[in-house]
């Protein structure tokens, strides 16, 4: 998708049909995190994607939602407000099936001591239980200022490891065996993570959605 593909859109408005054309030239991510930036730019190419950090905006959005797409939609809905621009923000985490999913929306503050403490907490948890299924998710939200909003979602599935496998990535990785790659998310590459990654299936979604407007 690029700056010259226009996103055709109808507006049913009092029972007339109006073609409405937006273009999508320049996007905000709600994110500071480099990595999340890269992806995205990856995938929407040709798209300007400019990010808080380039904006000067560091303040925290409370992320006060229940799931992860309302998460998504309030980053997303209150930088699209503040810039009147659209606005891109995502909410991911991790569901372990034998903790009924959690620590899910609270992945990031599941120990409230950060990564490592979060690590040793899910593997405290676990302690004892065979069933370590388990799966990333990803809600992204695009905000437009006109209130039209796009979600896309994605997934990937895998296994909670006994123990810390590799040190690549962030957050939960290198307790993560892939079902995908069939190894660790803590010894993949970048490249091999993006390629099956929830953030990259919600952003795939998305970008179909946007195609079929
Ligand atoms: P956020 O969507 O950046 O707020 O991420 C929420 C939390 O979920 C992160 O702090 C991590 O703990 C966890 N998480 C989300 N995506 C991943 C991932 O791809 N790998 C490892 N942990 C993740």
């Amino acid at each position: 998708m690029g700056p010259a593909e226009p996103l055709f859109c109808l507006y049913i408005y009092g029972g007339i049909y109006y073609n409405c054309v937006m273009t999508l030239e320049k996007v905000i991510v709600a994110s500071s995190n480099e990595g999340k930036i890269r992806e995205i730019k990856e995938i929407f190419t040709g798209v300007e994607i400019v990010s808080l950090k380039d904006l000067g905006f560091n303040e925290e959005i409370p992320e006060t939602g229940e799931t992860f797409k309302e998460n998504a939609l309030i980053k997303a809905g209150t930088i699209c407000k503040k810039y009147g621009l659209p606005a891109l923000a995502d909410d991911s985490g991790l569901c372990v099936y034998a903790l009924d999913l959690a620590p899910g929306i609270y992945s990031a503050r599941f120990s409230g001591e950060g990564s490592a403490a979060n690590r040793k907490l899910l593997l405290k948890r676990m302690e004892g239980l065979t069933d370590r299924k388990a799966y990333f998710e990803c809600s992204v939200c695009l905000c437009f200022p006109d209130g039209k909003t796009i979600y896309g979602q994605g997934r990937t599935y895998g296994r909670i490891l006994y123990e810390e496998i590799g040190s690549n990535g962030f957050g939960y990785d290198p307790l993560f065996w892939s079902l995908d790659l069939r190894k660790s998310f803590g010894v993949a590459t970048e490249e091999e993570k993006n390629s099956v990654s929830h953030r990259a299936r919600a952003l795939k979604d998305l970008a179909d959605k946007i195609a079929r407007l």
